[in-house]
């Protein structure tokens, strides 16, 4: 059978509506769109590969510091506080707020954990042109735990706090605060840069 110029046998199901069709060769930075309703079915980016594991490397190394440096210090009435991200979780169920504190315990620190870990897992050996076990369940993981990581949604929390507590006291930022900031931004480039179809093709070409 001939297939028309650029396309492969492979097929691919748009999401969106469904729609059963051949994929294309792309040239790098190229974006496949679904005929019929235009979604956006997959992307080529350049150097996928290089530039998201180098996101999450740096991405784990500032999780790190945002989770072991203080975020916030207090000042008020001669005494000086200072707490991490975990010590606000246990603040929080500490004064009963406890769906508050697993709602932050898990939007902000287990689910980049889970992201920045699962990337690595696959990144890291593919790099190395090996092939770790149980790609297709890693791919499934990082595309479920992506929208619940909210770590922008906390730090938009923590500016409002900062500003409300500045009234009251002195307030500083901490380390973690701002390792934060950076942690996000180097989420959501990891995000753009993630190539799921690339690592897909890597691990049929890998024996
Ligand atoms: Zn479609």
């Amino acid at each position: 059978m001939n297939l028309p110029e650029g396309s492969t046998q492979r097929l691919i199901a748009c999401r969106e509506c469904d729609l059963l069709q051949r994929a294309v060769v792309l040239s790098e930075g190229g974006t496949a769109c679904c005929p019929r309703c235009d979604a956006v079915l997959y992307r080529k980016v350049p150097d996928s590969l290089d530039r998201t594991l180098a996101y999450a490397l740096a991405g784990a190394v500032l999780f790190v510091i945002a989770n072991t440096f203080p975020i916030l210090g207090v000042d008020a009435q001669g005494n000086h506080t200072s707490t991490t991200v975990f010590g606000t979780v246990r603040a929080l169920h500490a004064t009963g707020m406890s769906a508050v504190a697993a709602l932050v315990f898990v939007t902000t620190i287990l689910i980049p954990a889970i992201d920045l870990a699962a990337l690595l897992y696959l990144l890291v050996p593919l790099r190395l042109g090996r092939i770790p076990p149980g790609v297709p369940a890693m791919l499934r993981l990082i595309q479920a735990v992506k929208p619940w990581g909210m770590v922008e949604v906390f730090l938009l929390g923590m500016l409002v706090s900062l500003v409300k507590l500045g009234h009251i006291a002195s307030v500083h930022t901490g380390v973690a605060l701002w390792s934060f900031a950076a942690l996000m931004l180097l989420l959501a480039a990891t995000a753009a840069s993630f190539d799921a179809e690339g690592i897909w093709a890597r691990v049929r070409v890998l024996p």
